[in-house]
Order: C-alpha cells, then structure tokens, then sequence
C-alpha cells in the first residue's frame, strides 16, 4: 500500500509511523513515479530505488520533466459526474503548478519544490487550450471550467497574459461557460479583471489567510491588509464571487488579535457577503514551532514515539502532520464561538 499528496509527502515520516501498512509514499508530483512503481510490481522487481518513492529505508530523488510533455488526464469518471444532479456541470483543469511566493504555513512550495525546477512552472497556452478543446468537444455539457491552479494568474505581466489568452480561448469555445481562478492578491488589477470577467469568470478563491498585519508578516504572505481589502473590492465591485481562505489560530496569536481577525471577517462577510473557507494549517518549520521555541514534537500527544532518527535527504525536510495543530486549535475556536 503507498499513499501520496500534499498530506502524505508534507508528513511522510508521521504517515509511515502511524501506519504500519504502508510500503512507501510517492513524494510530490506523482505521474511519473506511480508508472514506475506499476511496472516495477508488475514485473515481479523491487520497488524501493524507485526514485521519487520515499521507502522505510530511503528515499531517491527524481527529476520531473516539464509539465507540457504530461499527457491529458484519463477523464473516465466524468461522464457520470456530469449525470449527477448538480447546481453546475463541472470540470477541473490545471494549468499552472506551484507558487512564487513562499509563505510559512503553505504545503505547496515545499510540495513543488521536490520538481527541482522554477518555484511556478506552466503548462503552454497551446497545451492547455488543445485540452480544452478536447474537453468541450468531448464532454458539451460542461457548463462550467474550475482552473485549479494555486496561482493561475503568476506573478510576471506575461503570466497575466498568458492567463487571459487561456481565458479568451474558453470564451472562443463556448460563449456561456464561466470559469473559476485562484490567484494572490497582488494580481487582482482592474482592468485585467474586467477582461477575465468578460470572457466569464465567475469566481476567484485569494488567500487572505489573516486581518492582522503582524500575523500576515509571520505568514510571509507579502502583502498588506489593505491589499487584501483592495483585491476583494475589485473583485466583488465587478461582480465576480470571491472566497477566501483564512487562518484564524496561530500558535503566537494573541487575544486581541483573534478579536481584531474576528472584526475583520464580519465587516468583509457583512459587506461582500463572502464565503470563508478556514484553512487547514500545515506545521511549517519556518512559521510555528521555531516562533515558539518549541520543537515540532512539542505540539503532538503522541510525538515522543516518533522516531527521531529518520531524517528526509530533502533540504527542507518535510515533517509531520497538519492535524497536529488543527486539534489543538479546534477546541479553543469552539470556545471563543
Ligand atoms: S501565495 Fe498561496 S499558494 Fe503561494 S505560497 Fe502563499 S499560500 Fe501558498
């Protein structure tokens, strides 16, 4: 049995402690690897120097080839999906993987940085075009396109292009889809947003993760909260949805701060009437228990029978697990509701 993802490669050691079962994690990026461990099992060969599996007795980096030469997804469930009775025919496509940014708390850099290549990699305006084409023509009644991308819109001007001309093209395909994005802050720009609004962008998911400044610092988010204010402005001005993520609890967070995030979300929530999806906080070396002095252990029930020895030949060292500090942080929440 193997496990992958953000969870399970974020919190590889925890995963293969708590689980006995399991033989091995796919670390990061799984397409090449899950191959390569098929074929290896099917022909009776060993499986641990596969690299990018991370096995009990070591772990073999892989090197990824762009994301271009990736075949279109097997979409063979999708039919069934769309027969289902739901508000929206949806379907996802990602374009783009990873982040530039950095920020303390997030999974996806570290996750990404597995790839060993630029921190935001994209696929071709070409290459994502000809699966939305494939896509549409396959499956006409979609009705709606969900960019599943951490970071849709980049970080460069060309990004941005590159974004819109993706957009234009669905808009070419179908008049009437609409599609959502995920994008930072500093990239919602209006007159960009009017354009993505006119080829049908119907909503946007920014991380806003905090309404206190010093917090958003400790996060590295890179931005300020008038910036996240100004964004959700122009979002909601050009009638477009927008959810935020947000991160109510960290461990140096004080009262008054909980209180001036609190005064933040009701005014945001009472003017735009915004959806809020609290975040799932994933133990980063860089944010929690460093701010602390504390060692990740620190925060665990159970932490001491992890052992300590196994170390990952990775230079940020992926560790432990998320649900840690989310059942730590859960009970006060409740209280203070
Ligand atoms: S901007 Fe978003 S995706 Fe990028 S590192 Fe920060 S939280 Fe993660």
């Amino acid at each position: 049995m193997i496990a992958g993802g953000h969870a399970a490669t974020i919190g590889a050691e925890y995963f293969l402690h708590k689980c006995q079962s399991l033989t091995g994690i796919v670390m990061g990026e799984g397409e090449e690897t899950i191959v390569d461990l098929v074929k290896k099992y099917s022909a009776g060969d060993s499986i641990y120097k596969v690299p990018g599996f991370y096995a009990r007795d070591g772990f073999v980096k892989r090197s990824l080839e762009p994301i271009d030469t990736l075949s279109f997804p097997e979409r063979d469930e999708l039919e069934i999906i769309l027969r289902q009775e739901r508000s929206i025919k949806e379907a996802y496509v990602s374009t783009t993987r990873g982040c530039h940014n950095a920020c303390s708390f997030c999974s996806i850099p570290p996750y990404y940085k597995l790839a060993h290549g630029p921190s935001w990699r994209e696929r071709s305006v070409e290459r994502v075009c000809s699966e939305l084409e494939s896509l549409l023509s396959n499956y006409p009644q979609i009705e709606s396109v969900s960019f599943v991308d951490d970071n849709f819109l980049g970080f460069k001007t060309n990004h941005q292009e590159r974004g819109l001309a993706i957009a234009k093209r669905l808009h070419e395909l179908n008049r009437n889809i609409v599609f959502e994005i995920t994008c930072r802050v500093d990239s919602v720009d209006h007159h960009l947003f009017s354009k993505l609004a006119e080829y049908g962008l119907s909503g946007v998911y920014l991380g806003i993760e905090s309404g206190v400044q010093r917090i958003l610092n400790l996060f590295r988010k890179n931005t300020t909260v008038e910036n996240n204010l100004r964004a959700i402005d122009t979002i909601a001005g050009l009638g477009i949805g927008c959810d935020i993520g947000f991160i109510m609890f960290c461990p140096t967070i004080t009262l008054d701060e909980v209180k001036e995030n609190l005064l933040f979300l009701k005014s945001i929530i009472e003017k735009y009437g915004l959806y809020v999806h609290p975040a799932t906080v994933f133990r980063n070396l860089k944010t929690y228990p460093t701010d602390l002095g504390l060692s990740a252990l620190d925060l665990s029930e159970d932490s001491d029978q992890i052992p300590k020895s196994r170390a990952l030949p990775h230079p940020t060292r992926p560790q432990l697990c998320p649900y840690l500090l989310h059942h730590k942080t859960l009970p006060l929440s409740t209280r203070l509701i």
